[in-house]
């Protein structure tokens, strides 16, 4: 069986060029480029809590990083470096290897490289640091919003809830809607370009993790601003739109979680330059509201101007 140093260099030494030092000593030394600020992340996935035993392992080794990278372009930083410290109850050494080459395919997309980290014998875990780059005075902070910012999401949430809805048997998804679902829960696809071109343009930006409300909900509270927004210009995803439950497909998009959509918000004369960006880049972004003075909370109406409140999933307040 592989020992803890064999599988460190056989797994996950690879060349970092960019840092001044990588894997294989104390630390890993690092230089960041004059003019940036380091912005750092620390993102912790834990078997029975984020994945369940026997997830595919290349998988997870794209999502562990792809939630750190969603959190890099929720700042507009661009990717730099990571490290990963994983638990592994055994040397499975073609578990291992599955799981490098899904972190290593992502990681080279987004330009990140692995300098340092930790492993050890124990309950499945993975947790990764991710360190990127902005340039002073440009990240993009959850407290920065203003009153009459348009407030924008990228993509659609709600297909990664229907998934985690399927595999708890509250649904049931078939064909083609249910690879897209479960590939959003797993392979999620972080929006690191669109953060940094966001640099500039947006005054405060998000990402969707714990889903599309509560996570509006922090850069209200950070900026002390409120919402208006309206249901019938939440995109809805296909599978959201195909979705027989109705309750539950709103559940989904307004609370699902795992998205990994950027919410943010920006002055409405910077309109044609979102949109333009957006296509671009080929990533629908849709205008769902505006931030207004008063508290810090979101109202969402439907399209006679009624303020909806979800039936599940503790969003009354929103009423
Ligand atoms: P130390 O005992 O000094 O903390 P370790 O023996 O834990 O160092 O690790 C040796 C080297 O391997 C270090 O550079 C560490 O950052 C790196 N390392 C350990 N585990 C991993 C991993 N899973 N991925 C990347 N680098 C790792
Ligand atoms: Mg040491």
């Amino acid at each position: 069986m592989a020992s803890e140093f064999e599988i460190i260099r056989k797994y996950f030494t690879r060349p970092a060029p960019s840092a001044v030092l990588g894997v294989g000593d104390d630390c890993a030394l690092l230089q960041p480029r004059l003019g940036m600020l380091l912005a750092v992340t620390t993102d912790m996935l834990l078997e029975g809590r984020h994945f369940l035993a026997g997830d595919d392992p290349a998988k997870l080794g794209h999502k562990a990083l792809a939630v750190n990278l969603s959190d890099l372009a929720a700042m507009g930083a661009d990717p730099r470096w990571a490290t990963l410290a994983i638990a592994l109850p055994e040397a499975d050494e073609k578990w291992i290897a599955a799981f490098a080459e899904g972190f290593f395919r992502i990681a080279g997309r987004f330009e990140i490289e692995l300098i340092g980290g930790d492993t050890t014998r124990g309950p499945l875990a993975i947790c990764i640091t991710a360190i990127g780059e902005v340039p002073t005075n440009l990240a993009l902070r959850r407290d920065a919003a203003l009153a009459g910012d348009d407030v924008w999401l990228s993509g659609a949430t709600g297909e990664a809830g229907l998934a985690v809805a399927h595999r708890q048997g509250r649904v049931k998804l078939e064909g083609a809607g249910r690879e897209t679902c479960l590939a959003r829960l797993h392979v999620p696809e972080p929006r690191v370009e669109l953060g940094g071109r966001l640099r500039g343009l947006a005054r405060s930006a998000i990402d969707v993790s714990d889903g599309l409300l509560a996570d509006l909900g922090h850069i209200l509270e950070a900026s002390g601003v409120g919402a208006e927004l309206a249901w019938e210009d939440i995109p809805r995803a296909p599978a959201i739109a195909a979705c027989a439950d109705r309750a539950l497909a709103q559940e989904c998009v307004l609370a699902g979680g795992d998205d990994y959509e950027l919410i943010f918000t920006a002055p409405p004369f910077r309109r044609a330059e979102i949109q333009a960006t957006g296509k671009e880049l080929d990533i629908v972004l849709t205008r769902i509201g505006v931030t207004v003075p008063g508290k810090p909370e979101a109202v969402l109406r439907d399209a006679a101007g009624k303020a909806i409140s979800l039936a599940r999933g503790g969003f009354d307040h929103f009423a």
